[in-house]
């Protein structure tokens, strides 16, 4: 399988913080990258404000774009996190976020279900089905 993506190990923690911080409510947030390589994990308001669901209002997600752009980089894909649930993307998430934003957008899913034990999958979410990916964890 080709890597899909590459990011640090505190860029993953990033994400994981995140996660545990806003449990039981989903946390979600944005990636850019350069390259493949992620520059920047950006944290977003979960809008649906839910255990079950995110979303997030399509001006902030214009916001974040902006500012990714203007650093010289570009949206990579996203992440959220279940809380209740394995890190793997349900049919309300394929449904949300599938037909925008496929591949080469990729979908991290950050299980929280078990605090003391995150779990981080990748995933392309294609023609309607999550389709795992491997990411590498980079030194520093
Ligand atoms: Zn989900």
């Amino acid at each position: 399988m080709a890597i899909a993506i590459r990011l640090t190990r505190a860029q993953l923690d990033q994400m994981i913080a995140h996660a545990l911080e806003d449990a039981p409510i989903e946390a979600c947030g944005l990636i850019a990258a350069r390259n493949g390589v992620v520059t920047e994990i950006r944290r977003a308001r979960n809008a649906e404000n839910s255990p079950y669901r995110f979303s997030i209002d399509p001006l902030e997600t214009r916001r974040h774009e902006e500012a990714i752009d203007a650093a010289g980089a570009e949206l990579a894909g996203f992440y959220h996190s279940h809380t209740g649930s394995p890190p793997i993307p349900s049919p309300t998430d394929i449904r949300m976020m599938g037909p925008f934003f496929g591949p080469p957008f990729v979908h991290f899913v950050i299980g929280v279900a078990d605090r003391a034990n995150p779990e981080v999958r990748a995933w392309y979410i294609q023609d309607g089905q999550p389709i795992e990916q491997e990411f590498e964890i980079l030194p520093g």
